[in-house]
């Protein structure tokens, strides 16, 4: 059986002659949560657009649910769940109206929409701010209006372009947690983030994307595992210390080491990381940590102060 429900090939998508998505691939299997990483400008939103059908494909192939967006774009949207960058709601409206609106939308007569509303307002925490003004609600509460919003007419796909863009820590937290409830009930995700942990929150694989193409693709554990290993030594040190560690380091099988502005990291040191560590001794200045997705990023984007 065919569990992929998002399959990208060689997807490419130009803005006149800048190829904002360079030919990238990647599947989406069922149910899962795949992220597509990558810092501003990276082609995040682009690639999410094109899966949405709400920009059309320069070349390559884009299948979501089997079907070629280019010539099913209808039946495709009716499949997906789409939670914007933008908390796009009508002022206007109270909550459950915004709701309602939607519901129509995608042609749910009132008896089906009713108690689907009603259950998506529960799921979100928002049951009680029914007849609230949007104005009214805080910006995490607006957010889980925007995926209760998507959920309405029962996506199979959930597609969210940076889900926590501009929420402060509690309400991230809050929106994590109902993404994780709604991949327990077989909800796919495809999202977008910036934020590193977010992925590592969320993700059961993903991509990493630079100026438009995929630098790596996997799950989240393999891949800090793979490029960044499992401690990463960060160092602030003075440029005459930095030449005599590093020289000290240079020759260790697998070492990498990359500079961003003062801080530099030492990859894959091993017991050589620890034992500078401890010499040093302040860890403001030294500080031996576990790596993680940003680490990721740095390795494969980096130059290399060694090279
Ligand atoms: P991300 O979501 O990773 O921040 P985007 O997909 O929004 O990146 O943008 C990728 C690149 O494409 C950027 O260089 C951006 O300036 C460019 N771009 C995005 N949308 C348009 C557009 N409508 N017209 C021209 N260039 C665009």
């Amino acid at each position: 059986m065919n569990d992929l429900v998002i399959e990208a090939e060689s997807l490419v998508k130009r803005y006149g002659a800048f190829p904002a998505v360079d030919g990238i691939s990647f599947t989406v299997r069922e149910n899962e949560c795949f992220g597509v990483l990558g810092p501003n400008g990276a082609g995040k939103s682009t690639t999410i657009k094109m899966v949405a059908c709400s920009s059309p494909v320069s070349a390559g192939s884009l299948r979501v649910a089997g079907l070629d967006v280019r010539t099913h774009a209808r039946e495709v949207k009716r499949r997906l769940g789409l939670v914007p960058q933008e908390d796009n709601l009508d002022e206007d409206l109270p909550v459950r109206k915004n709701l309602e609106v939607y519901a129509r939308y995608y042609g749910l007569s009132a008896r089906v929409a009713g108690p689907r509303i009603d259950e998506v307002l529960e799921l979100f925490q928002l049951t009680e701010k029914a007849g609230a003004k949007i104005d009214d609600l805080s910006g995490g509460m607006k957010r889980r209006l925007v995926i209760a919003r998507a959920l309405v007419h029962e996506p199979s796909i959930l597609v969210l372009d940076e889900p926590t863009t501009g929420l402060d820590p509690q309400a991230r937290h809050l929106v994590w947690q109902k993404l994780r409830l709604l991949k327990t009930r077989g909800v796919t995700m495809l999202l977008t983030t910036h934020y590193m942990d977010e992925a590592a929150h969320l993700c059961d694989r993903l991509v990493i994307m630079h100026r438009g193409k995929v630098l790596c693709e996997g799950n989240p554990h393999a891949l800090i595992a793979e490029h960044a290993g499992e401690r990463v030594l960060e160092l602030r040190l003075s440029p005459e210390e930095l030449v005599s560690l590093l020289s000290e380091v240079r020759n260790i099988p697998g070492v990498a080491v990359e500079e961003v502005e003062d801080i530099v990291y030492v990859f894959g040191a091993g017991p050589t990381a620890e034992r500078i560590a401890l010499a040093v001794g302040n860890p403001s200045r030294a500080f031996l940590r576990p790596g993680n997705l940003e680490d990721v990023f740095l390795r494969l984007t980096g130059r290399g102060l060694l090279d």
